[in-house]
């Protein structure tokens, strides 16, 4: 799979993907991420990307031409199955659409700031909006840094024991269950009993209770659409 994140603050996507899964699934080979600074097509000695709001509201809005070139110059070279905008609009990334975003090949993401973007690159080059979460942040690169780490992680291979990321919350409408490690008693406080005895099919019986437990408790609605 490979990743083009667009921004105007490329510092801020340093670090997200240097380190655990998203560092060892670049070193296989199984993701490439490049970050593009939209400033290099800005105009100018400032190399301007963003200008005043039309209606006069306050705050900048991103500019369609060096989106435009950018973008243009990527698929130049490659198809892309989807031009993503992060947007608190957008639609709410859950697991099921990780899912789906780790069997694309190719994907942009393009990072608002400020006020936002040209509405027309939404209506004409955007193909998916997605939102992490209904709260306004300054930018869309902690969101993108979010969502390529919910995908990687789930291209066959990030992980190296699959399961463990079968077994993570929402992968089957299911939050998942507590998890221990040693010592089996600390402060007095005990491990359940039952991860102790080493019978595999009493503990999978009390790791699947307990998870619908969690999840009615604390996620109801996951088993509303599940029908569990
Ligand atoms: N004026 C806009 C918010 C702009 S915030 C509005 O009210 O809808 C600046 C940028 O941060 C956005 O362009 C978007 O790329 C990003 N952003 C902010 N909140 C986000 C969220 N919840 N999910 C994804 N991206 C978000």
């Amino acid at each position: 799979m490979r990743i083009d994140i667009i921004t105007v603050l490329p510092q801020l996507l340093e670090s997200p993907f240097d380190h655990s899964i998203i560092k060892r699934a670049k070193e296989k080979g199984l993701v490439e991420i490049h970050i593009h600074d939209l400033r290099e097509y800005g105009k100018g000695n400032y190399r301007q990307v963003d200008d005043y709001n039309y209606g006069g509201d306050a705050g900048m809005v991103l500019m369609i031409e060096p989106v435009y070139n950018l973008i243009n110059d990527l698929k130049r070279e490659r198809e892309y199955d989807q031009v993503i905008y992060m947007s608190p609009d957008g639609e709410l990334l859950s697991q099921p659409m990780a899912n789906r975003l780790s069997c694309l090949d190719n994907v942009i993401i393009l990072c608002g700031h400020y006020k936002g973007i040209d509405h027309r690159i939404r209506e004409h080059l955007v193909t998916m909006e997605i939102s992490i979460g209904d709260y306004v942040l300054s930018g869309g690169e902690l969101a993108a840094a979010v969502v390529c780490d919910s995908v990687v992680r789930l291209i066959p291979g990030a992980i190296s024991d699959e399961t463990s990321a079968l077994s993570d919350s929402f992968q089957d409408n299911l939050l998942s269950p507590p998890v221990y490690t040693r010592p089996a008693e600390f402060n007095g406080w005990r491990v359940p009993e039952v991860l102790l005895s080493g019978n595999p099919k009493l503990i999978s019986q009390w790791q699947e209770e307990k998870a619908l437990e969690r999840t009615r408790l604390l996620r109801p609605h996951l088993l509303d659409s599940s029908g569990k």
